[in-house]
């Protein structure tokens, strides 16, 4: 069965492609949860994680799931039932978020701009007026739609008066600018498979010293053990070490490996390399006659949002790019169904040379 598996050029939401290094790590012998080399490297995995992220925090650590653990991970360490939050909305998973602190009982509140629109700062303030939440909750790289909203300007709104900033960075870690610390972040989380470019598996996550204090003098326990970030941070740098769970070595192999690789090309690099492939694939897309969802200013360069000429049926192509391409590009979700692609060139994908694989495949099918 393994061997008759396409190798597939991923073009998608996530997952993106894995680099041949990242393979290597992952195809490493495994190691005990609790060995001394493999704590060590988690410090030095822990150490690359707050480089990349431009943070002090202490609790910068990777959970052992995918990106949806990192938002529930977040989620119900800070919220305390009863709690005011206002979740800032204009895409699928800002609405999971709502989803999320609903069911762990905050009192939500919902700021919601459409769905292809950036979050406006001006709106946020307005809102924040309105009564003291005590946390505010947004996504920052919004892949269901393509949208990058401005959370360099919205953190320090929230921070003035007072609320915690909850940052969705799934989509933006390793990919877009994210400074944790100056963007006055109080959480976050990512996932592996997106511009960190692992398969999926890991979420990395950071909490403020602020963030871990609230968590510290909670009335009661965090309601899930899995995800209690005093109970991880006990595995992550305790002394001794105290046993959590298994660690899966190879998934932090992969990912020590992905942060490397960003490191050695440099981060600043990796991001303008994700800017200028983007450029690149816009300016083909527009050439062959298709157009953006987005308005220029508010794209998303990791994940293109492109219109679906009428005429033209969504399913066929995109079955006909996987079928004869081996080439995966995203659909559009809830409202956006039918109407759009999401073309992702994240990480090691976001390269000119996979746009020019997907653009003559494109070409072939339109005709
Ligand atoms: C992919 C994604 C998630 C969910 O992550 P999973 O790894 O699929 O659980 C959450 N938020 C955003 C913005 C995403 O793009």
């Amino acid at each position: 069965m393994l061997n008759t598996l396409d190798e597939v050029l991923l073009m998608g939401p996530g997952p993106s492609s894995v680099h041949p290094r990242v393979y290597k790590a992952l195809a490493m012998p495994t190691m005990g949860h609790l060995d001394a080399q493999f704590l060590a490297l988690m410090d030095k995995l822990k150490e690359n994680l707050k480089d990349l992220m431009a943070t002090k925090n202490e609790a910068t650590i990777a959970l052992s799931a995918t990106g949806s653990s990192g938002m529930e991970a977040v989620l119900v360490n800070l919220i305390e039932e009863n709690e005011p939050m206002l979740i800032i909305t204009n895409g699928f998973f800002s609405e999971r978020m709502v989803d999320v602190a609903s069911r762990l009982g905050a009192k939500v509140d919902v700021l919601e701009f459409p769905w292809g629109k950036h979050a406006d700062p001006g709106e946020i303030t307005k809102k924040l007026k309105e009564k003291p939440y005590k946390l505010v909750g947004m996504v920052h790289a919004e892949t269901s739609t393509g949208v990058l909203n401005p959370i360099a300007e919205i953190g320090p709104l929230v921070r003035s008066m007072g609320a915690y900033f909850i940052v969705d960075a799934v989509t933006s870690f390793g990919g877009n600018e994210l400074r944790v610390d100056d963007f006055c972040i109080d959480a976050l989380y990512s996932c592996s498979q997106k511009c960190l470019g692992c398969p999926s598996g890991l979420s990395p996550v950071s909490f403020s010293d602020r963030a871990m204090e609230k968590i510290a003098a909670r009335k009661k326990k965090v309601p899930n053990f899995y995800l209690d970030m005093t109970l991880l941070m006990k595995y992550w740098s305790g002394s001794p070490r105290a046993y959590h769970h298994t660690a899966p070595a190879n998934m932090y192999f992969a990912l020590y490996e992905a942060l490397n690789l960003i490191l050695e090309e440099g981060h600043d690099r990796v991001k303008a390399r994700h800017i200028e492939t983007h450029e690149y694939l816009v300016q083909s897309l527009e050439k062959m006659g298709l157009s953006m969802l987005v308005e220029k200013p508010w794209r998303l360069p990791n994940l293109n949002t492109v219109l679906i000429p009428d005429g033209v049926e969504d399913f066929a192509v995109r079955k006909e790019l996987r079928a004869t391409h081996k080439i995966e590009i995203g659909a559009g979700l809830g409202s956006l169904a039918g109407k759009i692609w999401r073309i992702g060139i994240m990480g090691h994908t976001g390269r000119k040379e996979n746009v020019d694989t997907l653009l003559a495949a494109l070409k072939k099918i339109l005709g």
